[in-house]
Formats: structure tokens, sequence, C-alpha cells
């Protein structure tokens, strides 16, 4: 099934701005609109308390029921530290099958880093992540590539340094992946 929207959502923060810069990036990457809807609670049963941190799964599964037709994406964004199983923490997870993604903005700041906060650097990272499940809820695997927005990051050196933009053998899956491809 073609991708025609994403649907973004926040878990219980709003931030207009963020919402407005990520939305144009998106549109211009995707061609494809994009929709706010709104901020959502986090489900009680993801944190564990033991590391701090939320299953990023449990997060991912509670915004399946956003999609509204078959055509729409939807990605989640939270500000929370994210982990899943038998990793430390995550970027963002994403899934195909349900067309679904969400990012944490929480390692995407300077400031986790002990160093000082960059506006401009923060909006890149966020960006990246998003682009990067975006790709994934398209079907796309990592990619070879480091300049790649699909090459695996493992760390936020790698974020910085691959960018935002597909590399021309990852675009190619893209476009096959979204509706106006057929048009
Ligand atoms: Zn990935
Ligand atoms: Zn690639």
């Amino acid at each position: 099934m073609c991708i025609n929207r994403i649907i973004l959502k926040t878990f219980e923060f709003k931030s207009p701005y963020l919402i407005q810069k990520l939305s144009d990036v998106l549109k211009e990457i995707f061609k494809i609109e994009v929709i706010y809807k709104g901020s959502i609670p986090i489900p009680k049963n993801a944190y564990n308390a033991f590391r701090n941190q939320y299953l990023a799964n449990t997060l991912l599964e509670s915004l399946i029921y956003f999609r509204e037709t078959p055509n729409d994406a939807v990605l989640g964004i939270t500000k929370e530290d994210l982990y899943a199983q038998n990793l430390n923490f995550v970027f963002g997870i994403a899934s195909a099958y349900y067309k679904s993604a969400i990012i944490s903005t929480k390692r995407l700041h300077n400031s986790f880093y002990n160093l000082p906060q960059n506006e401009e650097i923060y909006l890149k990272r966020v960006y990246t992540e998003a682009v990067h499940e975006m790709g994934h809820v398209l079907g796309l695997p990592h990619c070879p590539n480091p300049n790649c927005v699909m090459f695996f990051s493992n760390s936020i050196l790698d974020t910085d340094k691959k960018g935002y933009y597909f590399c021309p053998s990852c675009k190619e899956k893209v476009k096959k992946a979204l509706c106006h491809h057929f048009k």
C-alpha cells in the first residue's frame, strides 16, 4: 500500500515551532501531505523505573490507531528517552507493517552530551531521525552509504555526519513506496 500522507503526533508536549519546521522538511523530502494531529498521553505501562526509560514498542503500538486511511503513515515524537529489547537506547523505531514510527528528541540535544545547546544542530538531528524512521516505514533497510539518511546511526556523531537526505538508490525506493509514483 502506497503512502500519501504523514500524520504527526506528539507525546505529552506541544511545540508548534518544531512541528512547523519538521513538517516543512518532511514535505520537501517526501512531497506528500504532512498534518499535525495533536498531543496524546504516553502509555503508563511503557515506563521502566529501573532504567528510567520508556519502551519504544509500547509507544509505537499506541500510534497505529491514528492512521485514518491505509495510505496514512504516522510519526510520533516524544521527549522521553526510549529503549528497545537488547538495546541501551534507541533514537527511534519504525514498523513498515503498521506504517508507524516514533522518535525521541532526548538524545538530540547538545546538552545531553554536556555541550552548549545549539538550535540549528538540534533541528537537523530531529529531521535526520524523522526521515530515517519514515524511510523504514516505507520499507527501506539500512544503507551502507555513510552520507545517506538510511545509514545505521549508532551515535549522535553518525547522525550528524549523514544528514537527512536519501542517496540516489534509496531515493528510488522511496519514490516507489509513495502514491504519487503511480500517477
Ligand atoms: Zn534504522
Ligand atoms: Zn542510501
